[in-house]
């Protein structure tokens, strides 16, 4: 009777200010959910998860679970049938629509091959049968448990290893991983004798444009600059924040010319839709730069050819033409 008491004060919903749920909150305290009729077994998978350091909820109606699921994401869903078979799938279904991450166990009373398949099918994780082999379902809960802790220590890793590649401000890849990026692009244009050019595009008079109208709203055309770009370059081809305005666009197995062409249309995107304008140099390896530091020296000698020329210009590496003097 205590120990319920306990259960039920942990799961009840949490409210935010605007009185919406913390979901972090409910999944740090309930991790489980078991839908069945029959007490017995409620209590027999309550007292499970308790040994495993967990805590379950406990409804007996299909409605009841579904909106529970909907507010709190769980680790584990236990569904008990009592229904057929159809029906079994049909709810299954509804619960990955609202909630792919769980995993979700099946028990039965009356098991066939044919629905055990047809369930991990459509999604379960296992399948359990009444009356219950106490090893079999320690087993079943243990592995369900140890997955779940991995697949959201996995997740949590992803999002930190996102954050340390991209930039902070406008979400497009960082210099940092610039460094690795093209490292790799050209131990693998080297190998299949593949080529690859550089965009070394800057913001022309964006101090101006910080002066005229505040740091915050050029940190804003910033971010907005640099999803356009997202959008509009090629998706072989990736962009980059080197620092301040400037930004680099690695456009994989293009040729210089190509890339001019694709530098000329963005230029033009640019120009129609935002209040400034842009100018940028192109390299290309091998052609003007057999290493990584060669080739970003050239784009940038390109790129200062541009700006010196009159700003809102491309300009192509050339050996003559693109030398600062
Ligand atoms: P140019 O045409 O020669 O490129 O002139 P520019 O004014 O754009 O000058 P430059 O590219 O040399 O310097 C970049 C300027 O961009 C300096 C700074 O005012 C602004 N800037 C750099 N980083 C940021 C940023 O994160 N946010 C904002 N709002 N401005 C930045
Ligand atoms: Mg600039």
């Amino acid at each position: 009777m205590k120990e319920k008491k306990t259960i039920s004060k942990d799961i009840h919903p949490v409210k935010s200010a605007k009185g919406g749920i913390r979901r972090g909150e409910l999944f740090n305290r309930v991790n489980a959910l078991i839908l069945s009729k029959d007490k017995n077994t409620q209590n027999l998978f309550k007292k499970l998860f308790l040994e495993y350091g967990h805590k379950m909820k406990s409804v007996n109606a299909r409605e009841e679970a579904l909106r529970i699921i909907k507010q709190i994401p769980f680790l584990i869903v236990i569904i008990d049938l009592e229904m057929s078979e159809v029906d079994a799938l049909e709810f299954l279904k509804k619960i990955r629509e609202i909630d792919e991450n769980s995993c979700i166990i099946i028990v039965s009373t009356h098991p066939s091959v044919e629905s055990a398949v047809e369930i991990i099918r459509e999604g379960g994780y296992d399948y359990l049968t009444k009356p219950f082999a106490s090893k079999k379902i320690k087993i079943v809960l243990g592995r369900a448990i140890e997955r779940q802790h991995l697949l959201r220590e996995a997740k949590q890793k992803r999002h930190y290893q996102k954050l340390s590649i991209l930039d902070g401000l406008t979400n497009v890849y960082n210099y940092r991983y610039f460094r690795e990026f093209i490292e790799k692009e050209i131990s693998r244009a080297k190998r299949y004798n593949q080529t690859f050019s550089l965009s070394m595009v800057d913001i022309d008079d964006f101090k101006k444009y910080n002066d005229k109208y505040g740091h915050l709203s050029g940190d804003k055309l910033l971010k907005q600059i640099a999803s356009f770009f997202v959008n509009a370059v090629r998706t072989a081809d990736t962009i980059f924040r080197y620092g301040g305005d400037e930004f680099i666009i690695l456009l994989s197995m293009t040729t210089k010319e190509e890339a001019l062409k694709a530098a000329e249309r963005l230029q033009n995107a640019i120009k129609q839709n935002f209040p400034l304008t842009i100018s940028i140099g192109i390299s290309n390896f091998p052609e003007d730069g057999g290493n990584k530091a060669s080739v970003i020296k050239k784009a940038d000698l390109a790129l200062y050819q541009a700006k010196h020329s009159g700003r809102n210009k491309i300009c192509s590496y050339a050996p003559d033409k693109s030398k600062r003097n």
